[in-house]
């Protein structure tokens, strides 16, 4: 079954009256430059995550640069996110990959493909998720598509708007039919949420501005804590 769009109109307003519509860049980044710093974004926080982005941007005038540098030299460069090896790698590969088949390291073809064409057509590419391609179509790209992360699997599925065991499963079933120009103050006001208040253990749900409406089973009203202030999306600042 595809999510309950009424519901996630519903949300998208209880949130936008709770957080305020989130900030989002003037200029949408280069669809590149989205890919790598979604890698480096991957478990860590987003301040750390534009650490390693801002010093592999400073290091090299373009990313064509990495075709030639080796992937150690480039996990120096990213430790501060972590799993360096790993988006070290992902990175390289990426690079390296595209230019084989482009002759240039550029997206451009993915601009008139339809979403999910254009999702499939960037994950055929190693080390490149549902997830980050996602982020892609909706911070490079514009369109109104929800990327899916942890924060906003947990939150849709204990809200109720999808039952989906997986990130993946809740991305397709949320975007089957996503209601028009909301995706990213949903998305980001989501991720706010699940940092903030429905935290993975012990949500505070005493103050949380879905009570009413969430459906989930375990909810915990015994504290009435404060979440946090604002914390920095590195995605809106690529
Ligand atoms: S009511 Fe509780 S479980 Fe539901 S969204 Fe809010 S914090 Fe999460």
């Amino acid at each position: 079954m595809s999510a309950d769009n009424k519901k996630i109109e519903n949300v998208n307003k209880l949130l936008v009256k709770h957080f305020g519509i989130p900030p989002r860049n003037k200029e949408l980044p280069d669809s590149v430059d989205m890919i790598i710093a979604t890698i480096l974004s991957q478990n860590t926080n987003d301040n750390n995550s534009y650490k390693a982005y801002q010093n592999l941007k400073k290091k090299y005038n373009s990313w064509y640069d990495l075709l030639k540098v080796r992937r150690t030299t480039i996990e120096k460069e990213i430790k501060v996110a972590g799993l360096g090896l790993q988006k070290s790698r992902a990175i390289k590969d990426f690079i390296t990959n595209l230019y084989k088949e482009k002759k240039k390291i550029s997206l451009d073809h993915i601009i008139d493909l339809e979403n999910s064409a254009a999702i499939s057509e960037l994950t055929k590419f190693k080390g490149i998720g549902v997830k980050t391609a996602s982020c892609v179509l909706l911070f490079a790209e514009g369109r109104n598509v929800c990327p899916v992360d942890t924060h906003v699997h947990r939150t849709v599925n204990r809200i109720g708007i999808v039952k989906a065991s997986t990130p993946d499963k809740t991305f397709m079933k949320l975007n089957e039919n996503f209601p028009p120009k909301i995706a990213h103050q949903f998305h980001t006001n989501l991720i706010r949420l699940g940092r903030e208040i429905c935290k993975p253990k012990n949500p505070s749900c005493g103050v949380c501005p879905l009570l009413k409406l969430c459906e989930f089973d375990e909810k915990n009203l015994s504290k009435k804590e404060k979440g946090n202030e604002r914390s920095f999306m590195l995605l809106d600042s690529v």
